[in-house]
């Protein structure tokens, strides 16, 4: 037997990075996957059931979405906007766009997922489990030039810990990861830019590095392998929580 035997499980921004890396794994313990990303084309030959374009910042999109797939066990809420800069190099539009993507993304799938999560539950007699992407940079930790990225963040974890409370009497589990810094496509960006102004990569990759006590930076397999923790019933005692996993960048 596999460990998510029987479970349908949704992951949103799993084109790539850490939604790629839970979908994946997640298919490989005997989940149906559905599987999107605004950028379709990256999930292109991916072996999951069900592979679409869906963009969380489009509310009709994500209803009609939840509608097609129906009741599933499992919802990860990946998507997710990294903004460069303190309050000042912050405008509205940056601030409207990461709360967005960031954390109004969550508030819809879970609206939109969550009635036929709770009958499935029921049905079943095992619970459902919300997934949310949050990071070490949110009320975690402060990081520097993660203003809007931090505070997005940390409302993600005021948001799982509501979800958690409201329905943790209709076997509804709702938990946060908060990842250290983790290889990823959009990081090797951050790297690229940040060595432009530094004068190399080496030395970005460097300085990215040097903030990870453990001395490297997290694989987006280390951060799936908890997500299929949060998501079997082994897990089923675990609600509410924010569990940094970060090579010891919050200690
Ligand atoms: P990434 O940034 O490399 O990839 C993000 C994916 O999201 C892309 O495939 C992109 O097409 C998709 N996407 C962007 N906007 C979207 C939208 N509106 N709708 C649907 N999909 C959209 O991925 P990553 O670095 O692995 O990060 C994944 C999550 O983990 C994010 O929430 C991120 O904030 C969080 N996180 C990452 C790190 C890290 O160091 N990589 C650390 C802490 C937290």
């Amino acid at each position: 037997t596999k460990r998510l035997d029987g479970k349908i499980a949704v992951v949103t921004a799993a084109g790539q990075g850490i939604g790629r890396a839970i979908a994946q794994m997640f298919h490989d313990e005997g989940a149906q996957v559905y599987a999107s990303d605004i950028d379709a084309a990256k999930l292109e030959k991916a072996p999951f059931k069900d592979i679409r374009s869906l963009d969380v910042t489009n509310t009709g999109a994500v209803q009609d979405y939840a509608a097609q797939v129906g009741a599933i066990d499992i919802l990860v809420n990946v998507a997710g906007y990294v903004h460069h800069g303190s309050v000042l190099d912050c405008d509205e539009d940056a601030w409207d766009r990461s709360f967005d993507i960031n954390v109004k993304s969550m508030h819809r799938t879970i609206k939109a997922f969550l009635p036929d999560m709770i009958e499935r539950a029921s049905a079943k007699g095992t619970s459902g489990s919300i997934i949310n992407l949050s990071s070490g940079a949110s009320s975690l930790k402060g990081a520097p030039n993660r203003y809007a990225y931090g505070s997005t963040k940390a409302a993600v974890i005021g948001l799982t810990k509501s979800v958690a409370v409201d329905f943790i009497q209709q076997n509804i589990r709702c938990n946060a990861i908060c990842p250290g810094t983790v290889h990823s496509p959009s990081w090797e960006e951050r790297v690229g830019e940040l060595g432009k102004s530094l004068g190399s990569y080496e030395e970005a990759h460097a300085q990215f590095v040097a903030r990870q006590p453990m001395g490297r930076v997290g694989t987006a397999d280390e951060i799936a392998a908890l997500a299929l923790y949060l998501a079997e019933d082994a897990s089923a005692f675990t609600t509410g929580t924010a569990m940094p996993i970060d090579g010891g960048w919050t200690l």
